[in-house]
């Protein structure tokens, strides 16, 4: 349907609905049920049973079983009935990682999920944007994400960036007016906005005409569905490593299988016993797990205030070199206060009796005029902590902005952009302009610039706009005294030195000044409207600055990660705070958006590594802190809230939002929100990656020395002239109950002790770097070793139940295995059983069912195994203990060598 021809009556009307009052519940309800929710729908997710069928998908899997079968119709039934047994198991353990690791992804986008403001029943209501329906009447603003198709009817200064959509970057203008070519081209719908692109300027009204699949974005979405891939780099490189893997696994089996044959093994027996190798030792559940680690992390995460959009963040957050923070709000509290202001030349603090000068007089006014702060239901004032703090000093001064408004009515405005770093309110002065001010008038009368001429009756209607902002960005503007007088430059200069002597202090300082004009100027252009100012003052604001942050600051700085300060404020306000919080030493170097915009390239490359504040920074120069960095191999994480901030959010390795200040745009343009707003919670989530990737490693490791132990039995066995060793449920059954729940609880392993003491790691470093592959390589030789020679010496002395034993010594090898390496340094001895309960439980749980396989009767007819001797058990458990000891021996001269390069 061709919306935007139609007018905004007809649409309304299409859509049956009163676009003044909007959807009731119930209609918004009986609509959600008839077109669905307002998603993009992702190929949906499988439910509980389509991945437990696919975990019996897995070729390797279904010939095992078509052996098992084939061998119990030809032999042994209880061998086939007792592999679908175990296969089972297996597929309960997959399946119940797999399912986890969806739930914790879908709880995750849910968490993500954006909100939208609509008018329901007459009333202003925030929903979820995924419950917006046909109808719906929403509100946008600067910053918003349109959540679904829209025909606007109301629009004031809006502007919306398509590139989503179009591939246009440009922003365009929005109308209300219905357009006549049916054909007009997406990009030129100016009466429409489409879901996923964003609002930039303005704000606007518009009725929701399509959600979800029938959107223009859920067309395009239909058509790239079928080739999107959702996998984080380590998965894709896990993937790739994987299929080689698999082919080595089956090589060896094929040799396995060639060699027993050649020996004159019955085929059957080693086809089965190559089958269930092959099931065993490709680690085909280590994708599944590792979503499991990443998704469960950051679960973990969003109960701490972080909310990670982006898995693929989780695991690369541990390589952060490079923590670029906002300091407004971010370090700071945002709780700003007025602490003092200098009128003609004398401090004064609020609270204090406050001389009722004319220019004291004027400040108070313009503090509770020129503030875009509404008080809410309870009386609380609502707005920029900047504004709040301002307006609340005015107040508690006398100067109620609810009382000012009747007299002084706002008709025209420049809003705050942090590229001017000021702003102007423009009110009519009505007949009932109180004294003061008339005062003040009449003390400037005869003054020679055009603005106050012939008004100085005070009963004539005029118009007074007020500007504040940063004194550097307002003091040039001014042009006369409040007396009247002409300003000169060393009346600038003092302004400047005060203004300087405050922000030296850690004070947000902002400069006051106003102008009347006989009407309201045509044209509203800051060129035009702010000029020419009277001045009238400055005032200093404090935000303390967040109690944790210093010590967050300091964290990073042990674990080898560079903070860094960005902010729109004043360098001396900067280095003051930046000095606190501990991102410098005493005089350190400040550089300034203006200094950095004069560097070449190649001067701030150069440079870029040793700036730790940046200050009256415009959100656009952040990307170029963010390239050079990484030109200089730097993994960066920076902060933003605005849509400014959006390029460099999305440029950086880790784009942060701010959940509470922050716009859409830059929500949608991050890897991950703070709920909190706290910069601390950067470094907590940095923390917990470097735990979950530390984690991952072990799992890989435990998981693949397992399989390497196995092989090693199984393929050295018949070239040391011995049987073979293991019957394949030996295999499957090892497999299953070491592999399974050992390997899942240690992702629950507590973080390393020197986790925040090491530097970060290399983004491109390999998931088995720092001898991981050796430690697979030569842990599981040693496993294969000490589990055929209790092969041999049992074998040698005679003994029935030779393969019990070399089926218990494999079973507690890997038990072993994984009890020395929960830490990749530190000795167990030191770490305690306790600090892993669930990997305690998991390996007691191995132990007993491996016990109940040797001991109980019924078992023992199952897996073909004797009760083992008290002295026969001793031995396998002593041998078993090699490995620990091996590998906590490996662990110490890592601990030596690490101590060595420290002190060398
Ligand atoms: P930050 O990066 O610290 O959030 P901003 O970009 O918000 O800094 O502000 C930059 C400068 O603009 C401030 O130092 C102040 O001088 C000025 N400023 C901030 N808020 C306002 C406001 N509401 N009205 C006028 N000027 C402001
Ligand atoms: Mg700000």
């Amino acid at each position: 349907m061709p919306w935007h021809t139609d007018t905004v009556e007809t649409v309304a009307r299409t859509l049956q609905v009163d676009a003044s009052v909007g959807l009731h519940a119930g209609e918004a309800a009986e609509r959600l049920a008839r077109h669905g929710r307002n998603d993009i729908a992702a190929t949906r997710p499988p439910g509980p049973v389509r991945l437990f069928a696919r975990q019996f998908t897995d070729v390797l899997v279904l010939i095992l079983l078509a052996a098992a079968v084939i061998a119990g119709i030809i032999g042994d039934l209880t061998d086939a009935v007792v592999i679908l047994f175990i296969v089972l198991l297996d597929a309960v353990v997959g399946f119940v990682q797999e399912y986890r690791a969806e739930r914790a992804v879908a709880a995750l986008k849910q968490l993500a999920a954006s909100e939208a403001r609509v008018m329901r029943a007459g009333a202003v209501a925030t929903v979820a944007a995924t419950e917006l329906v046909p109808g719906d009447v929403v509100l946008l603003e600067a910053g918003n994400l349109v959540p679904a198709d829209i025909r606007w009817i109301e629009t004031h200064g809006l502007k919306t960036e398509e590139a989503a959509l179009t591939g246009e970057s440009q922003g365009s203008d929005k109308q209300v007016a219905p357009l006549a070519d049916p054909d007009t081209p997406l990009a030129e719908r100016r009466n429409m906005a489409y879901k996923g692109t964003l609002v930039t300027q303005g704000r606007g009204r518009g009725i929701v005409v399509a959600t979800g699949m029938a959107t223009e974005l859920g067309r395009i979405a239909a058509l790239l569905q079928a080739k999107h891939d959702n996998r984080t780099p380590l998965q894709k490189r896990l993937a790739v490593f994987g299929r080689s893997l698999a082919y080595l696994v089956l090589g060896l089996c094929v040799l396995l299988f060639v060699t027993g044959v050649l020996r004159g093994e019955p085929m059957m027996t080693m086809l089965l016993t190559a089958v269930s190798l092959a099931v065993a030792a490709i680690p085909e559940s280590l994708p599944a797990v590792i979503t499991a680690a990443l998704a469960l992390g950051a679960r973990a995460l969003a109960r701490q205030n972080a909310l990670v959009r982006r898995l693929p963040a989780v695991e690369t957050l541990g390589s952060v070199t490079y923590i670029c923070s906002d300091k407004t709000g971010t370090l700071t509290q945002n709780r700003m206060r007025v602490e003092q202001w200098v009128v003609n030349d004398r401090v004064q603090t609020p609270g204090a009796a406050t001389p009722a000068t004319a220019a004291t007089n004027m400040l108070l006014r313009a503090l509770a005029l020129n503030t875009d702060v509404e008080s809410d239901a309870h009386g609380t004032p609502v707005g920029d902590p900047t504004e709040v703090a301002l307006y609340v000093a005015a107040d508690q001064a006398g100067y109620r902005k609810s009382e000012l408004r009747l007299t002084y009515p706002r008709i025209a405005e420049l809003p705050f952009d942090a590229e001017r770093k000021r702003m102007t309110t423009l009110h009519k002065e009505t007949l009932a302009a109180p004294p003061e001010l008339t005062n003040a008038r009449a003390a400037r009368s005869g003054s020679p610039p055009s603005p106050s001429r012939g008004e100085d009756s005070g009963t004539a209607e005029s118009i007074i706009s007020f500007t504040k902002g940063a004194p550097e960005s307002v003091l040039p503007l001014c042009r006369q005294w409040l007396n009247g007088d002409a300003i000169t430059a060393a009346a600038l200069d003092t302004w400047q030195r005060q203004a300087q002597e405050l922000a030296a202090a850690g004070l947000r300082v902002l400069a006051v000044a106003f102008r009347t004009w006989p009407a309201l100027p045509a044209m509203l252009d800051a060129d035009i409207v702010e000029r020419d100012l009277v001045f009238v003052g400055l005032v200093g604001l404090m935000d303390p600055p967040r109690p944790e942050a210093r010590a967050a600051v300091m964290q990073c700085r042990a674990a080898g990660i560079t903070p860094v300060m960005i902010t729109g404020d004043h360098p001396a306000t900067a280095r003051a705070i930046a000095h606190t919080l501990g991102f410098i030493e005493d005089g350190g170097e400040v550089l300034t958006g203006p200094e950095l915009e004069r560097l070449s390239l190649q001067e701030f490359e150069e440079r870029v590594e040793h700036i730790r504040v940046y200050a009256r920074v415009a959100p656009e120069q952040k990307i170029r802190i963010v390239k050079a960095l990484q030109d200089r191999g730097e993994f960066v994480a920076m902060t933003g809230d605005g849509v400014n901030d959006a390029p460099a959010l999305k440029r950086a390795d880790i784009g942060v939002a701010m959940g509470v200040i922050g716009t859409d745009v830059a929500k949608e343009a991050s890897d991950m929100i703070l709920l909190d707003d706290n910069f601390a919670t950067i470094v907590v989530a940095v923390r917990a990656g470097r735990r979950i990737y530390d984690n991952i490693r072990k799992f890989v490791r435990y998981t693949l020395t397992t399989n390497s132990g196995e092989i090693w039995v199984l393929l050295l066995a018949p070239f040391l002239g011995l049987p073979i060793p293991l019957l394949p449920i030996h295999i499957l059954w090892i497999n299953f109950i070491t592999d399974g729940f050992p390997a899942l609880a240690l992702a629950a392993e507590p973080e390393e002790k020197n986790i925040m003491q090491r530097p970060p790691r290399r983004p491109d470093e390999s998931l088995f770097a720092h001898g991981m592959w050796q430690h697979i390589l030569w842990v599981g030789l040693l496993t294969g070793g000490i589990t055929l020679f209790a092969q041999a010496w049992a074998l040698g002395a005679g003994n029935a139940h030779w393969q019990t034993m070399v089926f218990t010594v494999l079973t507690f090898a890997q038990l072993a295995h994984v009890l020395a390496i929960r830490s990749e340094h530190e000795s167990l001895f030191s770490q305690g059983l306790r600090t892993n309960l669930p990997l305690l439980a998991a390996v007691l749980a191995a132990l007993g069912l491996q016990l109940a396989t040797i001991y109980h009767p019924v078992l023992n007819a199952l897996f073909k195994t004797q009760p083992l001797t008290a002295t026969e058990l001793a031995i396998c458990v002593a041998l078993a203990s090699v490995v620990f000891v091996a590998v906590e021996i490996e662990k110490w001269f890592g601990r030596r060598d690490q101590r060595q390069t420290q002190s060398g």
